[in-house]
């Protein structure tokens, strides 16, 4: 299908969809003047009416003309059928080569029917479902036209601080890796048809760690952690089929990852054989400038080009500059030839050049963006990433009749905080609130107060998020309803903006005046439930002691109180554990499971007894790997099937687990290792593996594990991976700090 209307593609050999793929890159390669070679290296903003009347002056008359002479290789934030036909039109049939465009947008955690935010979802632990949210994200996003998202973030971090937490699956790396495989094959598909989008691992590398969780800040790490911690989930994106990756905004060890060689060239082109291509983050060649690396504009562009940068999103400068050094011979050509490959291979993979416009499908568009269907399957992810923090006097379930219940908390209507930050094609104020999903549950009194505002002041990333913490005129109101209720639930936490990009903060408690709010409800009525929402781990040792019931509910996406009331009422039994692990207070950050230990002693359980902070215990509020049901769990018989392994054996461990509560449930059993004496101190608890298990009350079930030698071992400081023989501890357990313990040996 051949729809060029210039006639210059007709009848040229790239155009022949019998041929194999390299060889119609070669063919066009040879077709390309320079110009239009850097032209597929340039990627803009869409951010003008593209179907509109042509721009008359300033930079988007630039990028329209630009689009015209075949200088853009990729749009990002175009959306909907119309406006991306209007675009690719253009690219296709009136420039001289009509090589069509790639179409990137951050669908980050739903497009308009949204998914919990992805740090949530992480707590699901479950990877089927976490496949099928992609999905549902590919459908409805390739049903708008688009054939590229700028997810999975795969960045591991170890920092609340850090407001781009809710993006990632927070702080493990075998976590991690599964989940991020999980995400590219959800979004890209079986294969690539017009429901796949190209996924792109992101933020290559280390922006987890940016210093003190501050945003864009730098990253200072040894390579054993680089290479233990970080890469690997960028690694399973690679093994799983990934096309695409986008560097990062932060240096690493002093050289900006848009500029880095070892990480581009050396261990993602190089080590890991990834065939395709790597586009620069927004604006980060020319941000090299201002980090202290390039000198100017071109500088910046060769930089990034040599260092494997292959698109530019948004500098100019390969645009600008890279014709004129690749003439001077500043800039080699075959590193350009090769950036350009690299593009136009997901190009022809996706089917492109057979047709330009597969995703334009305006029927498909009207029928599945915001159906049905999607809603259910975000529905269930958001059930699934619910984590019951605390149930105390069995307080959850609440009695489906005749109770009187007060809710309480500005969160608690709130239509658009559960649609958290990064969902830039939902409409606002289009999540169900917990308010609407408690009020189907008839038979019971139901009565609401805000009690305090949330309101956002600005949402630049420049300017503070502020909520409204002076106005304390609502607490009567709902000390009232709270003292004549049978149960108080009580949904407070972050509003939507408060967490993402740019959103960096040195609190990690209740906003505003909530935390009073709490304890002055308390006060009148301490059969408290708090439903948090938040977009990042809090700090809530207060609420942690005294208030008996807490569910953490994250942002849960468009169907957010539909699943909390689910939850709340048991219809659904709640099955999440944290992906990060809750501290007790600020000062604690960066805090995760998986630490070192320090030459002081340990006890058994190798906890840190020397190493300490005199105000406060060192341990997490909630460790990596908590959550509770409405059920409960006995293990029994930890048995690892010898006492003894040789290197390449296969180690088989297994455990007995029985519900021993009163209700169905699901399970994540968990198992962690520990390698005691190693050529490099290892971290004291790694997780290995994991299985996801339903349990009917009274039910008992022997799950099996398998460890390859390849569990067991690390990466040096070089990069070189060891198996190294001896001593190695294993616990299978319910959360990263208890379980069953053993040991065997490696020979
Ligand atoms: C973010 C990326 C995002 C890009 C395009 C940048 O500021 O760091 O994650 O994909 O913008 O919107």
């Amino acid at each position: 299908l051949i729809i060029f209307a210039n006639g210059y593609a007709q009848n040229k050999k790239h155009m022949d969809y019998k041929r194999p793929i390299e060889e119609r890159i070669s063919f066009l390669i040879k077709e390309m003047t320079l110009e239009e070679k850097v032209g597929q290296m340039n990627q803009y903003n869409g951010s003008w009416d593209v179907t509109g009347p042509k721009p008359e002056s300033g930079s988007n008359e630039e990028k329209y003309n630009n689009i015209k002479k075949g200088w853009v290789g990729s749009m990002l934030t175009v959306r909907g059928v119309k406006e991306v036909r209007a675009v690719q039109k253009i690219a296709v049939e009136e420039t001289r080569l009509g090589i069509p465009l790639l179409f990137g947008f951050d669908v980050i955690h739903g497009y308009k029917t949204l998914s919990p935010i992805p740090l949530a979802e992480a707590a699901s632990w479950d990877l089927e479902a976490i496949k099928n949210s992609a999905r549902v994200a590919a459908l409805e996003a390739s049903a708008s036209g688009l054939n590229w998202t700028f997810a999975p973030n795969v960045d591991i971090t170890n920092d609340a601080r850090w407001g781009r937490v809710m993006e990632g699956a927070g702080e493990d790396p075998y976590l991690g890796s599964k989940i991020a495989t999980a995400r590219v094959k959800g979004f890209q598909g079986e294969h690539f048809d017009n429901t796949s989008i190209i996924a792109c691992a992101k933020h290559f590398a280390a922006y987890g760690f940016v210093e003190a969780g501050r945003e864009y800040n730098s990253v200072d790490m040894s390579n054993s952690k680089l290479y233990n911690t970080v890469l690997p989930p960028f690694k399973a994106t690679v093994d799983a089929g990934i096309r695409t990756f986008m560097n990062s905004f932060n240096t690493l060890n002093g050289i900006p990852a848009t500029g880095n060689v070892f990480l581009q060239r050396d261990i993602l082109k190089g080590a890991w054989g990834f065939k395709g291509f790597v586009v620069s983050d927004w604006a980060s060649i020319a941000e090299m400038i201002t980090h202290g690396y390039a000198a100017n504009g071109a500088d910046a562009a060769r930089k990034a080009v040599v260092a494997g940068s292959d698109m530019d999103m948004e500098s100019n400068v390969y645009v600008t500059e890279l014709v004129k050094l690749a003439k001077k011979g500043t800039v080699k050509e075959s590193l350009i030839d090769d950036a350009v490959r690299r593009i136009l291979r997901v190009k022809f993979e996706l089917g492109l050049f057979d047709d330009p416009y597969k995703y334009c499908d305006e029927a498909r568009e009207k029928s599945n963006i915001g159906n049905k269907a999607n809603n259910e399957d975000v529905l269930d992810m958001a059930k699934k990433s619910i984590v019951l923090l605390k149930n105390d006097k069995n307080l959850l379930p609440l009695k489906k009749s005749g109770a009187k219940i007060a809710l309480i908390g500005a969160l608690a209507n709130d239509k658009n905080s559960p649609l958290g930050s990064w969902r830039i094609a939902a409409d606002d104020n289009t999540a169900v609130s917990v308010l609407e999903g408690m009020q189907q549950y008839k038979n019971n009194v139901l009565v609401y107060e805000q009690g305090t505002d949330v309101a956002l002041n600005k949402q630049s990333f420049l300017d503070e998020v502020k909520i409204n913490s002076t106005d304390f005129s609502g607490f009567e109101a709902a000390k009232k309803i709270a003292k004549e209720a049978d149960v108080v639930v009580m949904v407070l936490g972050e509003i939507g903006f408060q967490s993402g990009e740019g959103r960096s903060r040195t609190e990690l408690d209740l906003p505003g005046n909530q935390q009073q709010l709490l304890e002055e409800v308390y006060k009148v009525n301490p059969n408290i439930v708090l439903v948090l929402n938040n977009g990042r781990p809090l700090a809530l040792p207060w609420a942690a002691e005294h208030i008996p019931a807490i569910v953490e509910a994250w942002q849960l996406g468009t169907q957010s109180g539909n699943a909390i009331a689910q939850v709340l009422y048991g219809d659904y039994n709640p099955s999440g554990k944290l992906p990060m692990s809750f501290p007790r207070n600020v000062g604690q950050c960066p805090i995760y499971y998986n630490l070192y230990n320090t030459g002081r002693p340990t006890d058994k359980d190798n906890n840190v007894f020397w190493s300490h902070y005199s105000d406060v215990e060192k341990t997490p509020l909630y460790p990596f790997g908590y959550g509770l049901s409405y059920t409960s769990f006995a293990y029994k018989n930890l048995k690892i099937a010898k006492p003894s392994f040789q290197k390449g054996e296969k180690i088989e461990v297994s455990v007995d687990v029985t519900n021993t509560g009163n209700f169905d449930g699901k399970e994540i059993v968990q198992l962690y290792i520990n390698d005691p004496v190693a050529s490099l101190v290892r971290p004291i608890k790694e997780l290995k593996a994991f299985e996801l298990i339903e349990l009917k009350k009274g039910e008992t079930k022997t799950i099996h594990f398998v460890l390859s030698d390849e569990a067991l071992g690390f990466y040096d400081n070089d990069g070189k991976f060891l198996v190294e023989s001896g001593l190695f501890n294993i616990m299978v357990g319910w959360n990263s700090n208890e379980g069953l313990s053993s040991k065997f040996e490696l020979k």
